[in-house]
């Protein structure tokens, strides 16, 4: 569904990511965890091309999104091909990112109906449906700003599922939440998780990682330094700065 081989990624002189090989299978909820300034969020910024590669290359469905000559060039495909796989990819972002002046609905719809030119009649019940999911369906007329944390995170997971994306990427979705409102939104993550839609999660919450990933993979200065189906992972790490950084959490 989504394979990275080789990843690196520096910004001027810094090398941020080292070389990273990661394979995202479909219906796989995929943690990420470690410690700050590791090179979590730039990873899942080379997934959906926010960033762009300094080497490796990136799949999509089987499909190459971006590969690295042996003379060391990357090359990104064609922009049609380009638009089309990253349409394979949501995001949702830790600072929720909702439009300000529109409405919930309104922000469920922009994309599909603005992007993806799809009629908005034709949306319309989708985004309605998706707001009742995340629990939100009295709030469609609301503004952001009227909403809780915890509501706009909810909205924002809606908005990234009405344009039907294969595989939905997480950065820290519950990291700006008073702790009385994450519980919220990782309940509507377990949800998801049940239904079997592909995710990759960046996350300081160890116990979403462990009930509800089916793979941990445990980040520090730029490689992967262990991964592991959660169980295992957190039961009996393997790599001394694994244990010392769920030491430190748990
Ligand atoms: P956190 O847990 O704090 O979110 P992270 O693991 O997500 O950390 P990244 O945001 O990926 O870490 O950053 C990794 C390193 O890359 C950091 O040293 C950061 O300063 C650097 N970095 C990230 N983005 C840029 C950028 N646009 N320009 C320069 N350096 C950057
Ligand atoms: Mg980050």
């Amino acid at each position: 569904m989504l394979r990275m081989r080789g990843i690196k990624k520096s910004f001027g002189s810094v090398e941020v990511l080292r070389g990273i090989d990661l394979t995202v299978r479909r219906g796989e909820v995929l943690a990420i965890i470690g410690p700050s300034g590791s090179g979590k969020s730039t990873l899942l910024r080379c997934m959906n091309r926010l960033e762009e590669i300094s080497g490796g290359s990136v799949e999509i469905e089987g499909e190459v999104l971006a590969t690295t000559t042996p003379a060391g060039a990357v090359e990104y495909t064609d922009a049609a091909t380009c638009r089309r796989l990253l349409g394979c990819t949501g995001m949702v972002f830790q600072q929720f990112n909702l439009f300000p002046h529109m409405t919930v609905l309104e922000n469920l719809l922009e994309a599909p109906v603005h992007v993806k030119k799809r009629p908005r009649e034709e949306v319309l019940p989708e985004a309605r449906e998706l707001l009742a999911k995340v629990g939100l369906s009295e709030r469609a007329d609301y503004y952001p700003a009227q909403l809780s944390g915890g509501q706009q995170q909810r909205v924002a997971i809606a908005r990234a599922l009405c344009m039907k994306p294969d595989i939905l990427l997480f950065d820290e979705p519950t990291s700006a939440l008073d702790p009385e409102l994450t519980g919220e939104v990782l309940r509507t993550m377990r949800e998801l998780a049940a239904e079997h839609m592909t995710m990759v999660v960046v996350t300081h919450e160890m116990a979403f990682a462990r009930e509800a990933a089916s793979q941990v993979v445990f980040m520090a200065d730029g490689v992967i330094v262990e991964q592991g189906e959660p169980e295992a992972f957190f039961a009996a790490p393997k790599e001394a700065r694994t244990q010392a950084f769920l030491h430190n959490m748990l």
